[in-house]
């Protein structure tokens, strides 16, 4: 899930940019495009026309020489009576001219022009003096820009004192020959020959023709250029804006996908993508890091007795005091609900253990009302070495990973409320390896009766006698070999297996138990370990009478262990189910007596039948006197309220004795029998 989003993050981050910057990029081109063929376009629709009027006037000249010449009537001096023209006739196989009027200055350089508008192709040369326009190869003309700038500068030079001179009748300025007119019909006039063939194609008339660019086409041509550009302005601005919207929208959406909504501050999302580009791009591979998780143990409970949104106002002063003790390259992020999330520096676990135990007590007293227990599990970052044994930064990383570390070492804290701080290690990760494996062995292990039932004898330590037996679980697995209880116990306890576990039990007993009567061995009560989480349910008296029933076995034989533990949860209904347990016939026994808290309160309300003195009594440092005191008062209290006694994990014949001084009823420890398989028990019950 979380690889997804990153992946999404990745890629919205880079499309985005990318996107927009294309599309950018492409519109602006064309839209240069666009603009430079229609400039070019109207520019060439100008020139076009002009050079079609002066063709025309020069066809004219052709023609009117042509009929002149034939009707021997040419007259040079007045431009061919027409229009005042320098012109020349050639015959076009010998190349000799036949005719000129005024000044030839037409040169070699020629080409051909398609003028659309008459939609003829027509022979154009350059002048030789000023050679401004000239034919490109596809019939196009193409004009000379220096050219252009040149004559204006000399018009201007020539006519400096013109201008001033002369004026005509509108009161605007113009030269003798009508060349440059200062007002709104300045003109520029660039020279160029054009021939037109007469008599059947064996002449050619070339006469000079001008190109003339006056200011209300030069004005049409620029208002265009202006309208151009400034719709070309407009879009730029209006893609620009568009661009700028996009990115700050992309940033406020980026903002969005990285705030956590309950504190404000950085969430899960922003620790992974930020942590991760931050160890991967440190200053320094040689820095050491600690991923953290850190949880607000009482979250859940304050917000049931107060509301959610008080408890996110407590989410939101974790967080702020969280990010205060954060250094510069560190960081923090709430991940969810009561988590969340740090990447802290540091040189020294156990430095790093007392900087966060100071944190815990800030922590725990942020609100004056309540004290909160906040729990912590640390993973550091190792650090990767190359070849040659120099720290090089980490390509490989996976911060979730490490989170995950970091919570699979607080979730050993989480059996207590208490604040804690805990250090994962590679031990961790074989215990996970190991409770996945139970977890996902147990169903076809019940399935398959793997688990076996062993039987520790109880003995009378006065006569040695067996008087009883206690059902102990041992797994024979194939996969596993053979387990413990203590390997596997615990875990079902917290996963909710216990309660298949303890029916399963009673179940064989119940069986074993009923065979052997049946078999007429002496058979003696053999006591079945109820689990605590068993407890929650009511019908619990009536679930284990109906099993024992099922079998058929006499109620007496039958005896339930209640851990100690199992007296501090609801004492109501503990009492209302051993009250009924004893009803249907069975015995009762608190186990463990002594090994937790003192639970000599619990005694006198519960109608127990067996006392368990816990192993702990024989063992280490409560032997002695202290000891043996506190075993003969147990024993005491018990038989005042009318309890049997047995005493557990004894090993030692001297323990024995004085068990049976003190008037112990049984005694179940290796002094007397291990737990042992069902035929060897059987044996001892046969003899
Ligand atoms: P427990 O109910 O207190 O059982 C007594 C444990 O003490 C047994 O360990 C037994 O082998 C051990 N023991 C007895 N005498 C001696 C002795 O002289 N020296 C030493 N060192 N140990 C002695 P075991 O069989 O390993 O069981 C451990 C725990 O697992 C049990 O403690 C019980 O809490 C749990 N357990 C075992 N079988 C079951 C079961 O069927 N259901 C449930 N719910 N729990 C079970
Ligand atoms: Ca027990
Ligand atoms: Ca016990």
């Amino acid at each position: 899930m979380v690889k997804r989003q990153k992946k999404i993050v990745r890629k919205l981050k880079k499309s985005h940019a990318w996107i927009a910057c294309l599309i950018y990029f492409v519109v602006m081109v064309v839209a240069a495009g666009v603009i430079f063929t229609l400039l070019s376009q109207l520019g060439y629709y100008i020139v076009q026309s002009k050079l079609s009027s002066e063709y025309e006037i020069i066809q004219y000249m052709a023609k009117t020489y042509e009929k002149q010449s034939e009707a021997g009537t040419v007259e040079m001096s007045e431009g061919n009576g027409t229009v005042e023209r320098e012109f020349f006739v050639r015959d076009k196989s010998s190349e000799k001219i036949l005719c000129a009027n005024g000044e030839n200055t037409c040169s070699d350089e020629g080409g051909e022009v398609l003028l659309t508008s008459l939609s003829e192709k027509v022979r154009v040369y350059q002048d030789a003096n000023n050679g401004y326009i000239s034919a490109s190869g596809y019939g196009t003309v193409a004009i000379d820009k220096k050219g252009i700038w040149q004559e204006l500068k000399r018009i201007k030079e020539v006519n400096k004192d013109t201008f001033q001179k002369v004026e005509n009748s509108d009161g605007k300025y113009m030269d003798e020959d009508g060349i440059l007119k200062i007002g709104k019909t300045m003109t520029i006039r660039l020279p160029v020959w054009m021939a037109v063939e007469i008599k059947e194609g064996t002449q050619e008339y070339i006469g000079k023709a001008h190109l003339e660019i006056n200011l209300a086409d030069l004005t049409v041509f620029s208002m265009c250029v202006a309208i151009l550009a400034l719709l070309a302005f407009l879009f730029f601005i209006v893609i620009l804006v568009s661009a700028i919207r996009g990115v700050l929208i992309q940033r406020r959406m980026f903002t969005m996908f990285f705030t956590d909504m309950a504190t404000n501050g950085h969430n899960w999302m922003w620790f992974l993508l930020r942590g991760e580009q931050f160890l991967r791009k440190r200053s320094s591979a040689k820095d050491t890091y600690a991923v953290v998780n850190l949880v607000f143990v009482n979250y859940r409970n304050f917000c049931v007795c107060h509301s959610i949104e008080a408890g996110e106002r407590m989410l939101k002063k974790v967080y702020s005091l969280l990010s205060s003790h954060c250094k510069k390259k560190e960081m923090v992020a709430h991940v969810s609900n009561s988590n969340f999330a740090l990447l802290l520096q540091f040189e020294d676990m156990d430095r790093l253990v007392i900087r966060i135990r100071e944190i815990l007590k800030e922590l725990e007293q942020i609100d004056t009302d309540h004290r909160f227990g906040f729990q912590v599990g640390i993973s550091s970052i190792d650090i990767q070495k190359n070849e040659k044994d120099k720290v090089v930064r980490r390509k490989n990383l996976d911060l979730e990973l490490e989170y995950n570390n970091a919570c699979t070492a607080r979730a050993t804290l989480s059996d207590s409320e208490e604040s804690g701080v805990a250090v994962f290690d590679e031990k961790l990760v074989e215990e996970q390896k190991w409770i996945d494996l139970v977890t996902e062995r147990q169903k076809t292990a019940l399935e398959q009766e793997e688990f076996l039932v062993y039987y520790q004898p109880k003995y009378d330590p006065g006569t040695d006698q067996l008087k009883g037996a206690e059902a102990l679980i041992r797994w024979q697995s194939d996969e596993m070999g053979f387990v413990p209880p203590g390997r596997f116990i615990p875990i079902f306890e917290k996963n909710g297996f216990i309660t298949e576990i303890d029916h399963y039990m009673l179940e064989h007993v119940a069986k074993d138990q009923k065979g052997w009567l049946d078999q007429g061995y002496q058979c003696v009560p053999v006591s079945v370990n109820v689990s605590r989480a068993h407890f929650i349910e009511s019908d619990l008296a009536e679930q284990i009478r109906d099993i024992v029933d099922k079998v058929g076995t006499p109620h007496e034989y039958i005896e339930l262990e209640l851990t100690e533990s199992a007296f501090f949860d609801d004492k109501k209904a503990l009492i209302n189910t051993i009250t009924k347990l004893k009803e249907y016939g069975f015995s009762v026994s608190m186990d463990d007596f002594g090994s937790g808290y003192s639970s000599l309160n619990s005694l006198k309300d519960l109608p127990l039948d067996v006392l368990k003195l816990d192993a702990e009594f024989f063992r280490g440092d409560t032997r002695g006197k202290r000891g043996e005191l506190v075993v003969s008062e147990a024993i005491r209290l018990a038989k005042s309220l009318n309890m049997r006694t047995v005493a557990e994990g004894v090993e030692e014949k001297g323990q024995v004795d004085f068990l049976a001084e003190q008037g112990c009823d049984m005694i179940q420890g290796y002094y007397y029998a291990k737990p042992m398989p069902k035929n060897e028990y059987e044996q001892r019950i046969n003899g």
